[in-house]
């Protein structure tokens, strides 16, 4: 039987957010064995959300944790900067994890953002991991791909542009972890700072392993099944209406 999948998810409440998380549900139809852990960013878990969890008929458990308000900063015309998201919210699945499952477990952990796009080859590679895999993540650091550059499923150098500092120059949809690994290093978690953008996958990564020891899946690196895709924020005439609305009506 194939080995389980904890499939790690932040959300939150957002126009477009039933949109991606039915395409996500969609995709997670195609794969056997996983258990999906949706963190939603709020203060209780929705019963928006909930619904619609409830509505896809899958393995989910959905958890909650709102972000303080010195991490949500606006992105405005004065302000570019953007601060790192959902670093409690994973935190939050990694304990999970680590209260409910045994640690001699054999399964994988994946970070699936909500509005990334996965090919259901993914998973399948994802089984093969020892300890940690890693693969190209498509539309990424402003190239058409981010990948290792490996040689005999070894990691040699990076396909990379931006952030040149980054350790681990990958993002977080371009690895996975075997489950044993989350509880051996039980007191890891991301160091929620504002100056931790980018720099996430190499806390976490240089935590659990080396780049010598990671395992180069989908082809030695040379095939994409994970685009980093983004939705765009869609102009609504109304927000304060439509708000008004999801209240009386629960849309
Ligand atoms: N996210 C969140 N709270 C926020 C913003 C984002 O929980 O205030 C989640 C979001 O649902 C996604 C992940 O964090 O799963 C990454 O966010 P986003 O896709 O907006 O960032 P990007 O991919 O552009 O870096
Ligand atoms: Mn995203």
């Amino acid at each position: 039987s194939a080995r389980r999948i904890y499939i790690i998810t932040p959300t939150y409440n957002r126009t477009e957010q039933k949109a991606d998380l039915t395409r996500l549900a969609q995709t997670f139809y195609l794969i056997p064995n996983i258990l999906w852990i949706i963190i939603e960013d709020a203060e209780k878990p929705t019963f928006r959300l909930k619904k619609l969890l409830d509505s896809f008929s899958l393995p989910i458990v959905h958890l909650n944790y709102l972000t303080p308000g010195y991490l949500r900063i606006k992105i405005t015309s004065t302000n570019k900067f953007k601060p790192p998201r959902a670093m409690f919210q994973r935190n939050i699945a990694l304990n999970w994890l680590r209260n409910n499952t045994k640690s001699t477990e054999d399964a994988i952990v994946y970070f699936a953002d909500d509005d990334n796009t996965y090919d259901w080859r993914l998973f399948i590679e994802m089984r093969q991991i020892k300890n940690v895999g890693i693969w190209p993540v498509g539309i990424s650091g402003r190239l058409a791909y981010e990948r290792p550059i490996c040689y005999y499923g070894r990691v040699h150098s990076w396909f990379r542009y931006v952030a040149i500092h980054r350790e681990f120059p990958i993002d977080m949809a371009g690895f996975a972890i075997r489950l044993g690994l989350i509880h051996h290093y039980k007191y890891f978690h991301f160091n929620v700072s504002i100056t931790s953008v980018g720099l996430l996958e190499s806390q976490i990564l240089s935590t659990m392993t080396t780049i010598n020891d990671l395992e180069c899946l989908a082809d030695n690196a040379t095939k994409i099944y994970v685009w980093h895709t983004k939705t765009n924020e869609t102009y609504l005439v109304s927000n304060e209406i439509l708000q008004s609305l999801n209240m009386v009506y629960n849309l």
